[in-house]
Formats: C-alpha cells, sequence, structure tokens
C-alpha cells in the first residue's frame, strides 16, 4: 500500500492537479448525464464523458501555468455568480426580518429591518435619501 501511494505521489510530481474548474467540469457533466437519463441522447453521453476526460486530462497536465490561467478565466466568470448566489440566499434565509434594497445613489445593497408602508431611508454609504416601499 506504502509504494502503491509513493508511485502514485511520484506519478502527481511535476503534473497540475485539481482545482475549481476540475470540479465545475465534473459537476457540468454530472448534469449533462442527469439530462440524459430523461432524454436519452448520444450526444449529450459523448459531451459529458468528453468533459469528464477533458478534467481527468487537465489533472494530469504538465503546463501547470497554462492550467492555472484557465482556471482563473473560469474564477474570473464564476465569483460574481458565486456572490450574486450567496446575495439570493441570505435574502431568502433572511425574509422574515429583513429587507434588501439597493440605493439609487450608490448602487449600494443595503439591509433593512422590515418595516411595511413607504419610507424614507438614509444611506450610510452615501448618505442620500431614497423613498423605500415594503408592501410585505
Ligand atoms: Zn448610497
Amino acid at each position: 500500500m506504502e509504494s502503491f501511494k509513493n508511485t502514485l505521489i511520484r506519478f502527481m510530481s511535476g503534473r497540475y492537479g485539481i482545482d475549481q474548474l476540475y470540479y465545475a467540469g465534473l459537476l457540468v457533466a454530472l448534469g449533462l448525464m442527469m439530462v440524459n437519463l430523461m432524454v436519452n441522447s448520444t450526444i449529450l453521453m459523448i459531451l459529458s464523458n468528453a468533459l469528464i476526460l477533458l478534467m481527468v486530462l487537465r489533472g494530469f497536465s504538465r503546463k501547470i501555468s497554462r492550467r492555472r490561467s484557465e482556471n482563473e478565466q473560469f474564477l474570473k466568470l464564476w465569483n460574481p455568480v458565486k456572490k450574486e448566489g450567496r446575495i439570493f440566499l441570505r435574502r431568502i434565509k433572511e425574509v422574515r426580518v429583513h429587507r434588501y434594497r439597493k440605493c439609487p445613489h450608490c448602487r449600494k445593497m443595503l439591509k433593512l429591518p422590515i418595516k411595511r408602508g413607504k419610507h424614507m431611508v438614509k444611506c450610510p454609504a452615501c448618505n442620500e435619501s431614497f423613498a423605500v416601499r415594503v408592501l410585505v
């Protein structure tokens, strides 16, 4: 067992390994497989398997700087989506106690306590006031 571990370590030395793009690729492939269970398409099967193969080959690649820049490009696209998703989940979680509104002057997202009806709010970031209407 120890010799297998050492062999694996020797094999992976100087190779890129696993990153966020790897996990994203596998998740997309898994999603394609789930869809393929319903539509049973050969194209989807080939696509999902090719994606898995591509992600595994990326992990074994010795062109580390190129793989790293691919991952950075992916993260540049993914991180804003992730941030919006987190805000969306937090809004759902706090729906009973807070409302989120964007300041029309500085575009900053403000977390407001629920106060039904129309009232004025002063943005702590830019000190401008604006009207907020909370219906429910
Ligand atoms: Zn503001």
